[in-house]
């Protein structure tokens, strides 16, 4: 590994522990299904980076795209095994967040 995607993946894993210290102080207040899975998944990345299985498509075994992975650590597909829906749903994220930042732009 080189020095760079040590960066990468100190990078990520930093993001990793800020989201699972949000969601248990959230937890703490509220319990919800979906704060619960996300946990878990905040854990599984946690433990696939340990493992050195980080970014790793769960389908094909290939790298998922870096920029991908930044933008979400908790992704587990790259894109060409994506499910339509999700393709979809990652669109209309895309598109709202570019929205959003337009409206910033202008602000
Ligand atoms: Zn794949």
């Amino acid at each position: 590994m080189n020095i760079a995607e040590t960066a990468y993946l100190n990078q990520i894993r930093e993001q990793l522990v800020v989201r699972r210290q949000n969601l248990e102080s959230a937890l703490s207040k509220h319990e919800t299904d979906q704060m619960l899975h996300l946990l878990q998944d905040v854990d599984q990345a946690l433990a696939k980076l340990n493992d050195g299985n980080f970014g790793v498509c769960q389908n094909c075994h290939e790298s998922i795209e870096v920029d991908r992975v930044m933008a979400d650590p908790l992704v587990t597909f790259c894109l060409g095994c994506m499910t339509p829906g999700q393709q979809r749903a990652l669109e209309h994220d895309l598109r709202t967040r570019c929205a959003h930042a337009d409206g910033l732009a202008a602000a």
